[in-house]
């Protein structure tokens, strides 16, 4: 389950072997591919989000260096300062923000991110609208779906997902674009899949009840140990973080 967010995060300690990273990611891309094809889907439908959270800004970079542009961050605290470290050393990385996200936090969104996975509360959503900057694009968000009342702590209710949809697509700084899940664990395939369906399942429902579904389409679900099963049920993202940096 999403761990608490840790308010001041120490300063991650710096990975120094960007070898083993770039040949991480590329197994990962490989896993991702193959899924496609069992899936009988298309791999350029199935975008990679690396989770660097924990892990240190030359991480990043060797991540980056492979190829990999986007990067999945749960810390603000943390986050910011990589964020920053990294501006100048690689343009047009693209920064999303998984983690919960409390309201005096917004700002610290609003201001360094591309993208927020984690929006389950209308507050929030017009918080970071009203913080968003005029010169920037607007923020593209996922609504976090708490699909199995497992984690009671985050994510709408699957039966209050439409409502908020609406709500945020009315939003003028705010671009709702998906769903996002974080599912209970499950060991094996079948199980996680199941679950994944009905995220999807959820998804379809919604799209097809928003009056202008052209930019929801996001599903953001899947992480380093169900990623396969994420992809044969719909997701359009995966979000990898131990399968590309290690442990942490
Ligand atoms: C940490 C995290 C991930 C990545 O998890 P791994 O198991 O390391 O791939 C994905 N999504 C969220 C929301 C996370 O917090």
């Amino acid at each position: 389950m999403t761990p608490e967010p840790i308010p001041d995060f120490p300063s991650p300690p710096l990975a120094s072997q960007a070898e083993p990273i770039r040949e991480k990611w590329a197994l990962v891309r490989e896993r991702i591919q193959q899924a496609c094809v069992a899936a009988g889907r298309s791999p350029s439908t199935v975008n990679l989000l690396a989770v660097s959270k924990t892990f240190g800004p030359e991480a990043v970079l060797a991540a980056a260096e492979a190829g990999q542009r986007a990067f999945g961050e749960n810390y603000l605290q943390e986050a910011v300062g990589k964020i920053l470290a990294l501006e100048s050393r690689v343009p047009r990385l693209e920064w999303h923000c998984i983690g919960p996200v409390q309201s005096n936090k917004t700002k610290l969104v609003a201001a360094h991110f591309d993208w927020l996975h984690t929006l389950d509360r209308l507050k929030i959503a017009e918080r970071l609208s009203e913080q968003r900057l005029a010169e920037q694009a607007p923020l593209n968000v996922c609504l976090q779906v708490n699909i199995d009342g497992e984690d009671s702590k985050s994510g709408v209710a699957p039966q209050d997902v439409l409502a908020l949809a609406q709500a945020v697509a009315a939003l003028p700084r705010l671009r709702l674009r998906g769903l996002m899940t974080i599912p209970a664990p499950a060991a094996d395939f079948q199980s996680q899949l199941l679950v994944h369906q009905a995220t999807k399942a959820l998804f379809d429902q919604v799209r097809s009840q928003l009056s202008s579904p052209d930019d929801f389409d996001t599903l953001s679900m899947g992480m380093s140990a169900d990623l396969e099963a994420a992809i044969q049920a719909g997701s359009t993202l995966v979000r990898v973080g131990s399968a590309i940096f290690g442990r942490r």
